[in-house]
């Protein structure tokens, strides 16, 4: 039995059932998933949370599979980490890193399939369909593994080679496609209804969003249940922030937290920067961005399903949307690195490049707390970071060659 009271279209706010299997409202609206908070925030105890087991289904609770169905690899529960250079280097006294790097399959991408691969389990699901752009790939991969579900990975051509060979050494079913995520997502959609594939895309389901929320459970559990001045999210489909923002309201409902919110800070590419055009341009949703671009491959979504609800977010927690170059990012990546130790996947440093820019604008200031989500591991990103230090660039070569090659 579902833990859900109902699903709930994002657009035209249509009821469905709980438990049963679902993807998008017939209006094109993504589900959200609801629950009797009013019941649940007497029978669960803030005090109690501290108790529950170290992943994300500490919260329980508020996730819809039940507990038999749960497909764990120990996602979530991931280290809150504060500097101790970077913030005093760019002018942030109080600067912490959620690093989602920690996570099985290394990108915070386990959280949401884990939810969604267990309420496959619970609903009887035996073939699941994805495009993705890299991550949501090895995930899918290994929580189908996991659970012993077929999976069906349609990525683009120039995919990170880690996610491929993730993918393929999960046992999954992997075309590459020569084209963007978007290309993919019509071959899923095309075949997947003949195939018997459910499809596990970006908000086409109701469950990833849900296991992605609890990253707004742990930082307020993780910071003494007050929330920061302001959260950084390195956006593609945005389902990590719309997320987050769902678990605020849910929290406050449950009467853990108050009113008051972190500034959303959705950051971009500037190769692919569709939330932060419609932003700037004050428009409900956004465009599909031509020939987007970008070595953070998660980022590379030139249109986001749920962009209004990204942007809604946005606009309400008095945030913004910031585009960074690919330099930057990487140039942010390798000071992250040698300041703080730790390694992030593109997506996550273009967090510390875009915290630049916004305490050089004033929306933040440098009192503020202020949490950045790394939301991979720069270890999966060799070609990007490899441009960087080219082995074989004058000079290293012969550093290196001096010090790996037998005489
Ligand atoms: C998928 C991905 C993103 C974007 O996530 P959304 O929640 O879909 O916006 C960011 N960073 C990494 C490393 C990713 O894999």
């Amino acid at each position: 039995m579902s833990k859900a009271t109902h699903l709930e279209c994002s657009l035209c706010g249509t009821r469905f059932e709980a438990g049963q299997i679902a993807n998008l409202c017939s209006c094109g609206g993504p589900l959200l998933v609801r629950y009797d908070l009013d019941k649940i925030r007497h029978r669960w105890l803030r005090r109690e949370v501290p108790n529950g087991t170290s992943s994300m289904w500490r919260y329980s609770p508020v996730l819809p599979p039940a507990d038999s169905a749960i497909t764990s690899l120990g996602e979530g529960w991931t280290p809150l980490i504060r500097t101790k250079r970077l913030g005093a280097r760019v002018g942030a006294e109080a600067l912490w890193v959620k690093d989602e790097g920690m996570n099985p399959t290394a990108s915070f991408k386990a959280r949401g399939l884990s939810c969604a691969i267990s309420m496959c389990v619970e609903l009887g699901i035996k073939k699941v369909a994805i495009p993705s752009a890299g991550n949501a790939a090895s995930a899918l991969a290994a929580y189908a593994a996991a659970a012993g579900i077929e999976s069906y990975i349609f990525m683009p051509r120039d995919v990170p080679q880690a996610n491929y060979l993730e993918c393929k050494a999960y046992g999954a079913n992997v075309t590459l496609v020569d084209g963007l995520i978007s290309d993919c997502g019509k071959m899923v959609a095309e075949r997947g209804p003949k195939e018997g594939w459910f499809d596990v895309s970006t908000l086409k389901e109701p469950y990833r969003i849900e296991g992605k929320k609890t990253m707004g459970y742990e930082v307020a559990e993780q910071m003494g249940w007050e929330l920061p001045e302001a959260i950084f999210y390195p956006t593609g489909g945005g389902v990590g922030l719309i997320g987050m923002w769902k678990a605020f309201a849910e929290m406050e409902k449950l009467g853990w937290i108050g009113g008051k919110r972190p500034k959303m800070i959705a950051v971009q590419a500037e190769g692919c920067a569709p939330i932060v055009k419609a932003f700037e341009e004050n428009e409900p949703r956004s465009k599909f961005f031509e020939n987007a671009h970008t070595v953070a491959a998660g980022l590379r979504v030139p249109k986001a399903l749920g962009d209004f609800l990204v942007l809604q977010g946005v606009r309400e927690s008095g945030g913004a949307a910031v585009a960074v170059s690919d330099d930057e990012m990487l140039d942010a990546g390798i000071q992250l690195a040698s300041d703080e130790g730790i390694y992030a996947a593109p997506e996550g440093a273009a967090c510390v490049a875009a915290l630049r820019k916004l305490l050089a604008s004033g929306l933040l200031k440098s009192s503020d707390r202020i949490v950045l989500y790394n939301t991979g591991s720069g270890l999966k990103y060799p070609e990007a970071y490899s441009t960087r230090f080219p082995r074989n660039g004058a000079g290293e070569q012969d550093k290196l060659g001096g010090l790996i090659t037998p005489r």
